[in-house]
């Protein structure tokens, strides 16, 4: 488990943030508290970094003499079930700075030192501490009432990670552990864990022969025929979706002229993670985003209040210079398509278009099986604009989310420094929660290029911009439902959806009529014609997740039928073939959610 940003981000915010918190969050931030206890009983030499409470359990990043091993973590784990079952109370107390940090100081923390020298020196300030038994901790809290109080716990592994996530700092090592009230939430989140290494999409991946990641261009995805048949199928889908919101297709270059990105702010913004090139004389970048360039596109004439709305959507590569040390699988490529959509339109058409956008996200994910949750982010801190301004953009996207009959939560502070916005969430079949679109309102990129429209009476107004993908990238996309689906995806979306198999090679005639038959159905069919045995074919078809396996003999010869097996086990015998057919093709057509095994993952 590597340090992301979202971990450095709650861990600083753990310390700076003295606010509310769950029972659940004050329990895992006290299993961090008897966890250091332990590593310092047995490592006294140990100096103490940060162990916040994170999502589903809890870390603490320690500076030791040497590796950790997975014994050590067992020891740990026993120390740490003494001090439970000595139930030391949990008590605070509060030291003047110069008290705090000659102790500490005299300690050798010298990384809580630096803690306490960053806060603000004045009397708001509080610098509290925490202890139970003999350990003590710099802490804001809260904690639990004593050490009993801790539910049932496991440490998890531990790895690196930089002191304050700064490459420059010295590479401490974080322990991570989890903690729940109960026995059945701790095995369910253990079985979960589990679960998502078996489901891990770069492993399915090769498995399922969907693509794979080369040294020869890192962080980008090589796409083999079965990835690209499920690609064409998730494209076909949104573009179906975009259509029937009124949006046209447009297809913008790929290297273009720093000129652009001068004017859309992204050379002074976001060239740090953009491939730039010398083109003949001038600088260029390959473009991280597509927005810009439709801002040309809509440039191109003069456009009249009667255009609007104008929604164009842009499915064209975007290359982004991720580090790439990283083994992300598909969540962080520098090669990636969006699908990609911008409506420029009438400030009286904002409400109107983000519904629309909120319907169409809905619609989209439907076929999926997800629910998408919905975030309204609201004014940063640091923001361009009025407050008026912020007051009526606000407004806008929470009638926009009433009229969609959306019930959604606020992110305060959460919007861009330019304009509100609303993100859009899912939760996984792991329960494992996934920020996928966004629909971003703006008014800043009209205005850098100048946009404008003619009113109904004769004058100039700006449009505004509504940005969204709802997908967001296909990779990511992809990555998060090959786990979502552990590789089983409903046949609408599978590579192969049917393998046809000759019990002998006497019946390989009539296979190739049936496989014919769907073909010309549309279904994507496969015949397996190797001289293997019947029960290793349907074995290999078993394991590649293809939904339907249509085993021909004799019988079914004769009378013209099939007899289906599905990856679910189900079976049926002596369907009539063009019954079969269709009917297969129909809930391909209507992107069924099928086959779907009965809840196998609730434990
Ligand atoms: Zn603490
Ligand atoms: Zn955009």
């Amino acid at each position: 488990m590597a340090l992301d940003g979202d971990e450095v981000r709650s861990a600083a915010a753990e310390l700076l943030d003295a606010g509310a918190h769950e029972p659940l969050d004050a329990m895992r931030h006290s299993a961090s508290h008897v966890m250091a206890a332990a590593v310092l009983e047995l490592f006294p030499e140990a100096r103490l970094g940060i162990g916040p409470a994170i999502r589903d359990g809890f870390y603490y990043d320690f500076d030791l003499p040497r590796p950790l091993t997975p014994a050590d973590l067992e020891t740990i784990e026993e120390r740490m079930r003494a001090q439970v079952a000595a139930d030391h109370p949990f008590e605070r107390y509060e030291q003047d700075r110069a008290t705090a940090l000659a102790e500490l100081e005299s300690a050798g923390q010298s990384l809580k030192v630096e803690i306490i020298r960053d806060l603000p020196d004045d009397d708001a300030t509080v610098i509290s501490f925490y202890r139970h038994g003999g350990f003590t901790d710099l802490c804001r809290g809260p904690h639990v009432a004593s050490t009993a109080r801790l539910g049932p716990f496991k440490l998890l592994n531990a790895a690196g990670a930089y002191w304050r996530g700064d490459e420059t700092r010295p590479m401490l090592q974080r322990i991570y552990g989890t903690v729940w009230e109960t026995q059945a939430d701790l095995d369910h989140y253990l079985w979960r864990m589990d679960e998502a290494r078996k489901r891990d999409h770069r492993k399915l991946g090769r498995d399922l022969d969907l693509f794979s990641f080369h040294p020869e261009s890192p962080a980008a995805p090589f796409w083999h025929p079965k990835g690209m048949a499920l690609w064409r199928a998730l494209e076909e889908w949104s573009w179906e979706v975009r259509r029937g919101g009124g949006f046209d297709e447009v297809r913008t270059p790929a290297v273009v002229r720093k000129e652009l990105w001068e004017t859309s702010g992204h050379w002074e913004l976001y060239q740090d993670n953009m491939f730039v090139l010398d083109d003949s004389d001038h600088q260029s970048g390959l473009k991280p985003m597509n927005c810009p360039e439709s801002m040309l596109i809509y440039k191109t004439q003069l456009r009249s209040y009667r255009d609007l709305p104008m929604r164009l959507a842009d499915y064209s590569w975007l290359f982004r210079r991720e580090r790439t040390g990283a083994l992300a699988g598909m969540f962080r490529v520098r090669q990636l398509t969006q699908d990609d959509s911008h409506v420029l339109c009438r400030d009286d058409q904002v409400i109107g278009e983000v519904n629309l956008a909120l319907n169409l996200v809905r619609r989209q994910y439907a076929p999926f099986g997800f629910e998408p949750r919905f975030k309204l982010a609201t004014r940063p801190d640091k923001k361009l604009g009025t407050d008026e301004f912020w007051d009526a953009a606000e407004a806008k996207l929470a009638e926009a989310l009433k009229a969609a009959d959306t019930s959604y939560e606020i992110d305060p502070g959460g919007g861009a420094f330019y304009a509100p916005k609303i993100d859009v969430f899912l939760d996984d079949a792991l329960g494992r929660e996934w920020q996928m679109a966004t629909i971003q309102l703006d008014y800043q990129l009209p205005q850098r290029f100048d946009l404008e429209y003619r009113t109904a009476d004769g004058g100039f107004e700006r449009p505004a911009v509504i940005h969204y993908a709802i997908y967001g990238s296909f990779e990511r996309w992809i990555g998060v439902i090959t786990e979502h689906f552990a590789g089983a995806f409903p046949a609408w979306l599978a590579p192969v959806q049917a393998v046809v198999i000759p019990v002998a090679d006497r019946h390989l005639p009539y296979a190739m009529e049936v496989h014919a038959a769907l073909r010309a159905a549309g279904v994507r069919a496969e015949v397996d014609d190797r001289s293997e045995r019947m029960q290793a074919k349907v074995r290999d078809a078993q394991n590649q997740q293809v939904p339907v396996m249509l085993v021909v003999g004799d019988r079914d010869a004769e009378a013209r039928a099939v007899s289906p097996r599905l990856r679910t086990g189900e079976r049926s015998q002596g369907v009539p073939l063009d019954q079969f057919v269709t009917d297969l093709a129909g809930r391909i057509e209507r992107r069924e959610l099928w086959p779907v095994a009965a809840a196998e993952d609730a434990t």
